[in-house]
C-alpha cells in the first residue's frame, strides 16, 4: 500500500522561495517528506508518529470536504489518500500552528508557517487549482493541470487534465506569477 501511495504523490512546484531538493522523479521514494511520514505512520516500528487530535482531524476533515465542493474538485476516489493527506495537516497544526502543506519540505517549518504560500488550500491551489498532495482533484483522482504552465512538473507528470468546474476555484487567478499572495480561504484559525 505504501509504494502505491508514494506513485500518487507528485512533486510539488519548484517556484518562488521554497527549497526542494526534489526532482521529478527521485522524490517519491527518497525525499518526499509524505512519503516518509506515510513510511512511519504505517509502520509498526519504534518511530511510528503520534496520531494528531481528534479535534484537528476533523477539522481538516471538515475543511477539506468544505473546500472541495467550493473550488470545483473531488476528494481522491482512495480514500486513504484523503486520511494520509488531511493527517499530514492536522500533524502541522500541532506542529506549528497552520495547516502546511504536508508533501513539501521546509527548511524551517516555523518559519513557512508565518507565511501564506503552502497553508491548505496553498496559493498553487488557488492560483492554479492543483494540488500535488492529490487531495483535491478530478473524480478520477487526478490533479487538475489546465491551468498550470507548460513547463510545470504536473504537467509533465499528468500531461493535460482538465477542470470539470471550470466556474468554481481559482480565486487567485489573477495573481498568477504573483510569489507572494493572500487568500480569504485558507484553513486558517
Ligand atoms: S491544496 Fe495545496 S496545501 Fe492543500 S493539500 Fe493540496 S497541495 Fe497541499
Amino acid at each position: 500500500m505504501v509504494r502505491s501511495l508514494f506513485e500518487y504523490i507528485a512533486p510539488p512546484l519548484s517556484s518562488g522561495e521554497i527549497s526542494s531538493t526534489h526532482d521529478v522523479r527521485g522524490i517519491h521514494a527518497v525525499d518526499c517528506p509524505l512519503a516518509q511520514w506515510i513510511t512511519e505512520m504505517l509502520g509498526s516500528g519504534e518511530h511510528a508518529l503520534e496520531r494528531p487530535s481528534e479535534k484537528n482531524l476533523l477539522k481538516m476533515r471538515t475543511y477539506a470536504e468544505k473546500f472541495a465542493a467550493k473550488s470545483g474538485t473531488y476528494l481522491h476516489p482512495d480514500h486513504e489518500v484523503t486520511d494520509v493527506v488531511v493527517e499530514g495537516l492536522a500533524r502541522h497544526i500541532e506542529e506549528v500552528g497552520k495547516p502546511l502543506c504536508p508533501c513539501n519540505f521546509y527548511p524551517d517549518k516555523a518559519a513557512e508557517a508565518t507565511l501564506r504560500r503552502w497553508i491548505c488550500a496553498c496559493d498553487e491551489m488557488q492560483i492554479y487549482k492543483y494540488c500535488h498532495c492529490l487531495l483535491f482533484v478530478n473524480p478520477e483522482g487526478l490533479p487538475i493541470t489546465e491551468y498550470l504552465p507548460d513547463d510545470h512538473e504536473g504537467r509533465q507528470i499528468y500531461g493535460l487534465v482538465t477542470d470539470p468546474h471550470p466556474e468554481k476555484g481559482r480565486a487567485l487567478r489573477h495573481r498568477a506569477g504573483v510569489p507572494e499572495v493572500v487568500a480569504d480561504d485558507a484553513a486558517e484559525d
